[in-house]
């Protein structure tokens, strides 16, 4: 059996217990925070930005319900943005119901099945779930 393996190794780290968190990035000069991760700060030009492991817990800042996607993806779904502690801003899916969500919820940081590549490597991606500590 081949190992799940991240689908983007520089933006999402898995642990082998299945856990994993979002890579970012810090600007040791204004504390600006970013993901994915950049070279150069949009705030102050500082160039030697910190790579930083993401909280895995954060807030629904708002959010959409998708109707219409590709075929890899079955619909609806629920696509949000996620205030992570930092503060960084971060886009995924949702995995609740639409009925089920709202602004200003708590969510999670998911690993989850995510295709495979073109070796036929499972890959794992992310999402958010309603829950965790904060
Ligand atoms: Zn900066």
């Amino acid at each position: 059996m081949t190992t799940a393996v991240s689908f983007r190794p520089r933006d999402l780290v898995v642990n082998e217990d299945g856990t994993g968190h979002l890579v970012g990035s810090r600007c040791p000069t204004c504390g600006a925070h970013y993901f994915p991760t950049r070279q150069v700060c949009a705030g102050c030009l500082t160039e030697d930005l910190e790579t930083i492991p993401l909280p895995t817990t954060g807030t629904l800042y708002t959010y959409t319900v998708v109707h219409r996607s590709t075929p890899a993806f079955e619909t609806p779904y629920v696509l949000g943005y996620v205030d992570l502690p930092g503060p960084v801003r971060v886009m995924g899916q949702i995995d609740a119901e639409p009925d089920d969500v709202e602004i200003g919820m708590t969510v999670e940081l998911e690993i989850v099945p995510w295709g495979t590549d073109e070796e036929g490597t499972p890959l794992l991606g992310y999402r958010f779930a309603p829950g965790g500590e904060r």
